[in-house]
């Protein structure tokens, strides 16, 4: 059997349109992951209070807290996850799984990015 250029160029539409499908999907999985939102952290959360989780960094008290410094916040902290976020001011934490933390919040969880945490450790 041979193929006529009508069986080739049937099957180029056929598999433009499967490659276009499936290009579709992946687009679609994309909009609805960067439309979706998890609820923002708030200290009604048990583990959020425990740990003094404020919106903003510069609220938290240097008395209780004296090794909290201005530069400490949710946005250089290595549970912060602004990939998984969708580019606005709230961005997941790994430390409170299911919800968003502010940019500029703060928590006693607050851990320096690993590299930073290592560079730290060999002064
Ligand atoms: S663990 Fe880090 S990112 Fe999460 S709330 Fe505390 S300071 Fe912010």
């Amino acid at each position: 059997m041979t193929r006529t250029t009508r069986d080739i160029t049937t099957r180029r539409v056929a598999l433009k349109t499967i490659a276009a499908a499936i290009a579709g999907i992946g687009a679609a999985r994309i909009v609805r992951a960067a439309g979706e939102t998890i609820p923002h952290l708030t200290d009604s959360n048990p583990a959020a209070a425990s740990l003094d989780y404020t919106e903003d960094t510069n609220d938290v008290d240097p008395r209780k807290y004296p090794q909290h410094t201005a530069q400490q916040r949710c946005a250089n902290c290595k549970y912060f996850d602004p990939k998984a976020g969708t580019g606005g001011p709230y961005a997941p934490c790994r430390l409170y799984p299911g919800n968003a933390v502010n940019v500029n919040g703060w928590c006693a969880g607050y851990a320096p990015p690993a590299a930073a945490a290592k560079s730290d450790a060999t002064r």
